[in-house]
């Protein structure tokens, strides 16, 4: 696990050790009552269904009391909470189980898939919090945190969004999935708030892209109503000497006509951050730029590499000297970046 990962996930876990609400369903490993609590609280506020849950636990302590229960006993009880298929498969899965599984839960994650109304969420829940069994639980909460800490703008509604969300957090979980799944969701509840995020106090601060970049109001992305389109420039800065190489842009795109560096264009933020593989001495990797337009957002790394080849230089690239490049039309962003550079060289 790289260093911002691994940061994340023991800030997470130790702000979680401060901070958590202490609530009922969070003191058992009896997956019985971990499922109640994630049945009744599925689009549903916890301090509505907490009340639910108390009755529920009162009336029906066990799988075995649920299973054996009266419908309309049940659905009386469930008054109130809405979305009665809930209760509906809630009921059929209590007999199932009962009649098919001695009443117990499976104890892995593929098992409790298959049962009634038992989504990924809610079985990874049970799977970690019941079993421990380190499965990355995704709920609204944990693509918030992921999208703004990590700086993701996949559409998180969209099938390549969940696969690339999954993946992350699966990939942070560590061997005590329960305490940490736990964790990542509360402090997406109190901390990392859909609105009004506490930054100001937040253990992630140092190492979050929202925060660095403020936008936390645009992340996580649901198919976003303006069209905006992010895009991630990795530019490789050429030295020869006193020169560096530019080229100019031809294609039908923004800056058509101006001057910038060698391109390459990235697919998202982690690529981004990776030093190029190219035939040339590295010399120096700056910040993530953040470059704003009307319909794009941009995000910027550049490269400084000094060429062992000339040839191996991309075709339409040319060297210029710092003097002759000050006449050149470029983009703000690079026009920026070269005075910042150049000042900081004349420093150095
Ligand atoms: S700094 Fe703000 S946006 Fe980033 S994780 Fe913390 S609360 Fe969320």
């Amino acid at each position: 696990m790289n260093e911002k990962n691994k940061f994340f996930v023991e800030k997470i876990t130790a702000w979680y050790r401060k901070h958590h609400r202490k609530l009922p369903w969070r003191n058992t490993q009896d997956p019985y009552l971990i499922w109640l609590s994630e049945i009744i609280l599925q689009q549903t506020r916890v301090k509505q269904g907490l009340p639910y849950y108390q009755k529920f636990v009162e009336n029906y302590p066990s799988l075995q009391d649920l299973a054996l229960a009266n419908d309309t006993e049940v659905f009386r009880l469930w008054q109130g909470l809405g979305y009665y298929n809930r209760a509906k498969n809630m009921l059929a899965t209590a007999r199932q189980l009962y009649e098919k599984n001695e009443g117990r839960f499976p104890n892995s994650y593929q098992e409790l898939l298959k049962l009634k109304g038992i989504g990924k969420y809610t079985a990874a829940a049970i799977a970690s919090f019941a079993f421990n069994e380190p499965v990355a639980v995704l709920d609204g909460n944990v693509y918030r945190v992921l999208a703004r800490y990590f700086g993701i703008f996949t559409d998180i509604t969209s099938p390549k969004g969940e696969k690339e969300f999954r993946a992350l957090a699966q990939s942070l979980v560590p061997k005590n999935s329960n305490e940490y799944n736990q964790a990542i969701m509360e402090f997406g509840a109190l901390q990392c708030t859909p609105q009004k995020p506490n930054c100001m106090f937040c253990p992630l601060q140092e190492n979050c892209f929202a925060f660095a970049y403020q936008e936390q109001e645009s992340l996580p992305v649901k198919i976003s109503k303006t069209q905006m389109r992010e895009r991630f420039f990795a530019y490789l800065v050429w030295h020869k000497e006193e020169k560096i190489a530019l080229k100019k842009r031809f294609e039908k795109d923004i800056w058509q006509n101006l001057y910038d560096f060698d391109l390459q264009e990235k697919d998202n933020l982690y690529e981004l951050e990776q030093i190029p593989l190219v035939k040339g001495n590295f010399l120096y990797k700056s910040g993530i730029f953040k470059h704003q337009l009307t319909h794009q957002r941009i995000f910027v790394c550049f490269f400084h590499f000094e060429i062992i080849e000339t040839s191996l230089l991309s075709q339409n690239l040319e060297w210029y000297t710092w003097e002759s490049v000050q006449n050149l039309p470029k983009p703000i962003l690079i026009a920026n970046y070269l005075q910042t550079w150049q000042t900081k060289n004349l420093q150095g």
